[in-house]
């Protein structure tokens, strides 16, 4: 350690502008509240109001761009990506976080469940992963992070959440695959896999106290992840101290997948 402190710089996004899908609540707030620590600036997109977001990353002493689209539509997500990049300053960073689940036993899952819930977590990851890239590649020297927010199920079967379980199983598999066509063309592909973290997503769960304590009394740590256990992790895999990991799947989720 210098006089001057430790230097942090491998863990700094200092001069970095990331977009993060799914900002205005939950991981995705929680990993644009990291970034925004991290000294980078967020360009968060989402379908809704993102103040609290942008409140939060005010007081963090952060900058912060919104913008509206609705990452349904894929095509829309990477015309979207394109004109971020153009308009308003080329990215250094992707985090694909946006997601949604949709809960039915198999025999009873709609056909549009299975595409609302594939179309969002799983296409337009591929499609902003690609659009990114196309703009990274356009730049001779430039390098390019992308972070994708799997799920332990990316790795388990679970139980009325099939869409899901396919798209967080395929997000694994693409993060893997762009991983290695991307690696010697300077851009890190790698995903964390969070576990049971407080947010909208998990609320139902939480307020059902018998399912809540089963998974409670299964998770070593033994308490709910918060959105920024998430966004730290995100941060790292942004930074340049994670340069040499490529497709790497980092589970954030108090040990649930090591017991
Ligand atoms: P939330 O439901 O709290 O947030 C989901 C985010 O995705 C919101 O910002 C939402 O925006 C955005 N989003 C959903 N659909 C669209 C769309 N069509 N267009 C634009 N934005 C959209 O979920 P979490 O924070 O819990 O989840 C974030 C990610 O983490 C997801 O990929 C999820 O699968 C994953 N994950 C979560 C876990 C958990 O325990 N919470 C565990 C494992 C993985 P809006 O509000 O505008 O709809």
């Amino acid at each position: 350690m210098s006089s001057t402190g430790p230097d942090l710089s491998a863990f700094s996004l200092a001069g970095k502008r990331i977009l993060v899908t799914g900002a205005n609540t939950g991981i995705g707030q929680g990993i644009a509240v990291s970034v925004a620590r991290a000294g980078g600036t967020v360009v968060g997109v989402g379908r809704s109001a993102m103040d609290e977001t942008a409140e939060r990353i005010e007081a963090a002493g952060g900058h912060f761009e919104a913008v509206r689209c609705d990452l349904a539509d894929s095509t829309a997500a990477q015309a979207m990506l394109d004109r971020v990049w153009h308009d308003s300053g080329s990215l250094d960073g992707l985090v694909n976080n946006a997601g949604i689940i949709r809960r039915a036993d198999a025999v009873e899952l709609t056909e549009a469940d299975w595409d609302d819930v594939i179309d969002v977590n799983l296409k337009t990851v591929f499609m902003l992963s690609q659009g990114f890239a196309r703009n990274v590649l356009a730049e001779p020297g430039r390098r390019g992070k992308i972070v994708n927010i799997a799920s332990v199920l990316s790795f388990q079967g679970g139980i009325r959440v099939a869409s899901y379980t396919a798209s967080k199983h395929g997000v694994l598999g693409i993060t893997r695959l762009l991983a290695c066509e991307w690696a010697q063309k300077g851009i890190n592909v790698n995903a964390v896999a969070p576990g049971y973290i407080e947010t909208n997503n998990t609320e139902a769960l939480r307020a059902d106290p018998d399912r809540s304590a089963s998974i409670l009394a299964r998770i070593p740590a033994g308490r709910w992840g918060r959105p920024e256990d998430i966004g730290d992790a995100a941060a790292f895999l942004l930074a340049p101290a994670s340069d040499y990991m490529h497709g790497a799947v980092v589970p954030v989720d108090g040990g649930w997948l090591a017991r």
